[in-house]
Parts: structure tokens; sequence; C-alpha cells
């Protein structure tokens, strides 16, 4: 059972919902629940509000933490929906199982989102663009600078009011020829706090040269591509649509996994291999690489207008036609608008 702490006063009102700043306005409650004594305890929704810490909590030391990204959206009806779920909490407990930290039971994850969603529904506008960002997240919270796993943690959901972003700019990446997001062997693959911090310098370098993402490279000889900043990455040549295999230094996308079946049942040839840059080159040069677009729970589908590499820079034609047809159909199931051919949506009663 959850404990459940209401608002007396909703912030609702303060909230400009056309002006919205992507992850920075939240909802008014958060879900937390403790893991002490080899378990995890005492589930409870309360006011959205901080939380304290002891400075020596772990996680603030090593960074072991993990997080989630998924979204709710709202129907013509006000029906709310989530997208492929199940899968998020998959992934929450493999990240969380290559960091050391306690699985988190199935029914914490789901009632608490659950509860979560309903309580704060009316932070759900209707419409297309419009949706409610859901982040779970835990950490290590025992108050030790021991180095080793931490035998107290928090897990908590907190939701952000979204509108779909990048609407209509335009995204030129640069390929990584020396940094790297991921090793073999490594945490590539897990939703890692730790992952997002290594990005940061190489990306505000990038920015600093007028491009938007690093489209990131195997570490070892930066010769193939794999990621786009923080989504997958997919290239159209001629009439193939090709992504890497998901392995230890790839996140397996949930709108990777959502695009490659929607593109299969088009009767689109998708091909998941490793992809060189070399490859994407010369198909550039031959005309044969239509379409390069990245994928993830934030932009959907997000197409990319020129990639750089080696100081040359190489524009793509401004079509996008399979990423615009693939994003609208995602769209339309995630918002009830067609038929869900493959069963990925939920309904929130
Ligand atoms: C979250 C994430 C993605 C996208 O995953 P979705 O499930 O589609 O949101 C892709 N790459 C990285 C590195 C990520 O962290």
């Amino acid at each position: 059972m959850i404990d459940i702490q209401k608002v007396s006063k909703s912030k609702l009102d303060n909230v400009s919902f056309e002006k919205l700043d992507f992850g920075k306005t939240f909802t008014d409650h958060m879900f937390i629940c403790h893991y002490k004594n080899e378990e995890w305890t005492a589930p409870k929704i309360k006011p959205f509000q901080p939380i304290t810490l002891d400075p020596s909590a772990s996680v603030l030391h090593y960074g072991q933490a993990v997080f989630e990204g998924t979204k709710a959206f709202k129907d013509d009806k006000g029906k709310i929906w989530l997208f492929r779920p199940d899968e998020n909490f998959k992934r929450f407990n493999r990240s969380a199982h290559r960091l050391q930290i306690p699985e988190l039971p199935e029914n914490y994850f789901y009632e608490g989102l659950k509860k979560l969603i309903q309580l704060d529904s009316e932070w759900i506008r209707p419409g297309v663009g419009n949706s409610l960002y859901i982040r779970p997240f835990v950490f290590a919270s025992q108050p030790t600078v021991q180095a080793t796993a931490s035998l107290e943690y928090i897990f908590m959901i907190i939701c952000s009011p979204v509108k779909s972003y990048y609407d209509g700019v335009e995204i030129n990446v640069l390929i990584a020829e020396e940094y790297s997001r991921a090793a073999n062997g490594g945490i590539g693959f897990a939703k890692a706090a730790g992952n997002y911090a290594a990005q940061f310098y190489p990306t505000s370098e990038a920015l600093k040269k007028g491009f938007q993402q690093i489209i990131w490279t195997d570490a070892d000889k930066h010769e193939y591509l794999e990621e786009a900043g923080t989504m997958n990455i997919f290239f159209k040549i001629n009439d193939t649509l090709i992504t890497s295999p998901t392995n230890d230094r790839i996140l397996d996308g949930v709108t990777r996994k959502s695009v490659i079946a929607l593109a299969k049942r088009k009767g689109v040839k998708v091909e998941e291999r490793p992809i060189r840059v070399s490859e994407i080159i010369d198909a550039h040069i031959q005309g044969e690489l239509s379409e390069i677009f990245g994928t993830g729970t934030a932009v959907v589908i997000l197409p990319i207008n020129s990639f750089s590499y080696k100081g040359i820079s190489y524009t793509l034609p401004k079509k996008n036609n399979l990423a615009k047809n693939l994003k609208e159909e995602l769209i339309g199931i995630q918002y009830n608008q067609i038929e869900d051919p493959l069963n990925w949506t939920l309904s929130i009663d």
C-alpha cells in the first residue's frame, strides 16, 4: 500500500503550458521509497519537495545511480496512455543490476507510476506535442565514503509536463574522433547517470563549434557509428534503414525498437549491424544516403541535417520522408489516434 499525502493547493495555475522549457517544471506530487535492511519499503506519494541527504551519501561521491525516461499522453477523449512501460521497467532493472543496485519490485514501479499519474492527471494537456515526461530514478543514499556498493537506496518518480522540442530546428552533428561515450565491458547499455556526465564536456565543446549533438563512435578506433548524443541513430542508404546492433555500448532504446518494428511492417528493409563512418561518407558521395535520424523518448524521431567528419561537412537532403512517416505513425499510436497493431500502449484509468 502506498501512503499518499496530497498537496493542499495545486501549482497548476502558476504554469504557462505554452512556454514550457524541457524538464524544468514539475507536477504536484512525487513517489519515493527506500531500500534498507535488504528490502524496498515504505512507498509514499508526497507533495513535490526537496529531499535531504547526508553529505557523505554514496551517490554524491561514486555516482551509483540509474534512471529511466518515459511519457504519458492524453487522447482526444481525455484518456491517459503510457507507451511500452514494461520496456522501461525491464531496462531499469537491467541498468540497476549492472550498477550493483538492488532491483525494484514490479509493483512499486507500476503502482507508483499509476497512482502518481492519476493524482497529477490535470498536468497532462491533450493535443499532440503535449505530454508528461516521467522520470523514475534510483540512487545510493547510504551515508559513507567507503568505495563499495551502498547498502541503502532511494527510488523516486518525478514528472514534468513537456511540449515537443527541437521542432523545426536544424540539427548539425559532429562525428566523434577523440572522445567516447562507452567502451566494451562498460556501462554504455545502462541508463547510468555517469554516462551523461561524461558527455557534457565533449558536447559543450561541439556546441561552441556550432553542432547540436555528437555522433559517438566506437571507443577503439572511432570507425563505427554508435549513437547520436543521447539518442539511437539510424541511416537510410538506398532503400535500407541501418542502425547499430545493441551490445554493451549501445542503449537499447524503446523508440529504437519501435521504429525498427514499424519500419519492417511498412516493408522497409532494416539492418541492425555495425556501420562505418566511411560507409556513410561513401554513400553520401554516391547520393545514396538520404536520411539520418536520432530516436529517443524525449524527441521521438529527430532528423539530422548535416554531419561533420575530419573538418568536412556533409549536408543531407531535406526531405526526410521516412523519418516523418515513422514519427507520424508512432505519435498516432502514442496518442491513441490510430490502431496500435503491436499492443504497445497501456491506458491508465
Ligand atoms: C535513453 C537513451 C536513448 C533512447 O532510449 P528511449 O528508450 O528510446 O528513450 C538512447 N541512447 C541513450 C544513450 C539513452 O540514454
